[in-house]
């Protein structure tokens, strides 16, 4: 039945109407917020290039965690800022490490928020990488005589990468971590990392993998946040190229055989294909992470007037639950939430 029998404008007449016909609603519950731990007491600094978002120290984290929870939204994030870095990323596995610690704090305080664990290594590198750093076969002399640069060649070494990632996982757990999430790409982590808990007990730690995580410009921000730029080299070698979405689906499909519990797309926006092709593809729970280029895109129009910031904001993480994702990782959930509750 065409026009002028049917007419869609019928149902968006009133706020009413279209509410009731409304297809996608958001809902405090779906988001994560991410935290930045860094080492201290009283501190609370703003990351220049994102606006409201802070690297906070144990205690300012903690009560963070606490007004999170009080806005509906169920669970945080946690990246660290170690005090300092080294070459095998001991602050990522160390028992007293500042994601550890502040893990300890936040589930003793406020026990009932979900609290994930990025688990990558760069963070914690003297290099950057998320991986080990070797210097390749056909450099070894150029290599010797000075440490890997944007000149020499170097290569971010998968397998023995694997064990400090499950190291670090099992460490986390420990500390009362309640969902691992590795971040780090490296090709076989999820079944090392599962192997790695179910020795240590850890059986019912589920994983959430960042399964598809392209290398993108969108992750400009972040790296300010969590001080993780690479300082020599990019990502590229381990992160997935933009344009792939069929080697999206096979990176997914052997995160799941290897035993993650969920899966997650990130970037989101630029990806949403990629999220609505994994959604109607397999039957997991399904993330995506709204990175900090998106935020700090957002953000910087709307303090030129450019856009109205609430609207977009809304629209930004209506547009990613639509595309297929139940769980949305984002800078925007304390606002979204105030905004929905
Ligand atoms: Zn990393």
């Amino acid at each position: 039945m065409a026009f002028p029998i049917t007419r869609l404008r019928r149902l968006r007449r009133t706020e009413q109407l279209r509410s009731l016909v409304r297809e996608t609603r958001l809902t405090p519950e779906a988001f994560v917020y991410p935290l930045f731990v860094c080492p201290g007491k009283g501190i609370r600094k703003e990351v220049r290039s994102m606006p409201g978002v802070y690297n906070l120290s144990v205690d300012e984290a903690v009560k963070e965690a606490r007004e999170v929870r009080s806005l509906g939204v169920p669970s945080v994030i946690l990246f660290g800022l170690p005090e300092t870095k080294d070459e095998v990323a001991t602050g990522a596995w160390a028992d007293d490490g500042i994601v550890q610690q502040a893990t300890r704090a936040i589930k003793k305080e406020v026990p009932d928020l979900v609290v994930m664990g990025d688990v990558c290594l760069c963070e914690y590198m003297s290099h950057g990488h998320c991986g080990i750093v070797r210097a390749t076969a056909q450099s070894l002399g150029a290599a010797a005589a000075a440490p890997p640069s944007a000149t020499t060649e170097y290569e971010i070494v998968n397998d023995a990468s694997l064990e400090l990632l499950a190291k670090t996982s099992v460490s986390l757990a420990h500390a009362g971590i309640d969902i691992i999430a590795p971040s780090d790409m490296m090709d076989g982590r999820v079944a090392a990392i599962r192997k790695g808990l179910d020795d240590a007990g850890f059986i019912n730690t589920p994983i959430l993998s960042y399964a598809a995580k392209f290398a993108s410009g969108f992750y400009g921000p972040f790296r300010e946040a969590a001080d993780s730029t690479p300082q020599f080299g990019d990502r590229r070698s381990y992160q997935m190229d933009p344009a792939n979405l069929r080697e999206a689906m096979r990176e997914i499909e052997l995160d799941l055989e290897e035993g993650a519990d969920m899966i997650m797309v990130k970037p989101a926006m630029p990806y949403l294909d990629v999220i609505a092709a994994a959604r109607q593809r397999w039957d997991v729970p399904l993330a995506a992470y709204q990175v900090s280029g998106e935020f700090a895109m957002i953000e910087a129009a709307a303090r030129n007037n450019w856009i109205d910031r609430d609207r977009v904001m809304m629209e930004s993480l209506v547009s990613i639950h639509r595309a297929g994702a139940g769980i949305i990782l984002t800078y925007f959930a304390k606002d979204a939430a105030r905004l929905l509750g």
